[in-house]
């Protein structure tokens, strides 16, 4: 149990990677408020999963490329828990097209809810972490964001912005002992990129080393040493979990 009694907010928490953070978060003893977008359904299952266990795991809808409801969830978070350790940037889309075909409205909606979606949560949660002087912040961008993908403008960009922000705020918060870190996926099995046919799958699997598609549980995993004591010393880093696809 790294993260006992700790408490965190999770972007995302309903399915793929956002799910296996809140489980993996939960199971190292940590209270979670995650957020969600559509999946009311879902949201509840994953309440009721820990509804037995020492932990509090609370779903709550919030479209994360709003600000005034980034703030809602941290105020929300600070009257549950009274207090607040971790948080997970997660939530993201994908509307991919080439750049001929891409509408404005898409390289928009796709920034504000991976990009702008960052800079809500962080600014919502900077006042406590400042007072406490203790905060960790784990960003999710891809291993797209460094090499770049065509029909991904949108994404790529955004996930690009994910890691120059995380590098800004890792300097600006580190003497508040504020560690701000991200992590690029490679190609993680989740719904978003079950829209791959197999001939792409195939083309991906061609160059990971590791041979494999990744799992959501390879980021939790990934997440829990950027969240815990474990990575103290650590920060304003990308670190890929990707099979070893980037290098
Ligand atoms: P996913 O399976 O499509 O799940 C996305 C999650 O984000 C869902 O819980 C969804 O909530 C939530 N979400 C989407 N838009 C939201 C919004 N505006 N406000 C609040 N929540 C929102 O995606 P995933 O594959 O797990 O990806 C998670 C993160 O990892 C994303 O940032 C993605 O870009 C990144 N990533 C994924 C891969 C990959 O291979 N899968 C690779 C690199 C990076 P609802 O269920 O309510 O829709």
């Amino acid at each position: 149990m790294k993260l006992l009694n700790k408490k965190a907010i999770v972007t995302g928490g309903t399915r793929g990677i956002g799910k296996a953070i809140v489980k993996e978060l939960a199971e190292n003893g940590c209270n979670v408020v995650f957020t969600y977008h559509s999946s009311e359904e879902i949201a509840r299952k994953i309440e009721e999963e820990f509804s037995n266990e020492n932990v509090k795991v609370i779903g709550f809808k919030a479209d994360a490329s709003s600000f005034s409801q980034a703030e809602e969830v941290v105020k929300f978070t600070l009257e549950k828990f009274g207090s607040i350790d971790i948080l997970v940037n997660n939530a993201g889309i994908t509307k991919d097209n080439l750049l001929l075909r891409m509408s404005e409205q898409d390289f928009d909606t796709v920034i504000n809810a991976n990009l702008k979606s960052v800079f809500n949560y962080t600014k919502a949660i900077l006042k406590p972490f400042l007072n406490q002087k203790f905060g960790k912040i784990v960003n999710i961008s891809s291993v797209v964001g460094i090499i770049g993908n065509p029909g991904q403008a949108n994404y790529v960009a955004s996930k690009a912005g994910v890691i120059g922000l995380t590098k800004s705020n890792a300097k600006e918060l580190a003497s508040r002992n504020i560690n701000v870190n991200c992590i690029a996926p490679g190609f993680i099995e989740t719904d978003m990129t079950d829209k791959l046919n197999e001939q792409q799958k195939q083309a991906i699997l061609n160059n990971v080393p590791l041979k494999r598609l990744g799992k959501a549980e390879d980021i939790a995993k990934a997440v829990i040493f950027l969240s815990s004591s474990d990575s103290d010393y650590i920060t304003g880093q990308v670190l890929t979990v990707d099979g070893g696809l980037v290098m």
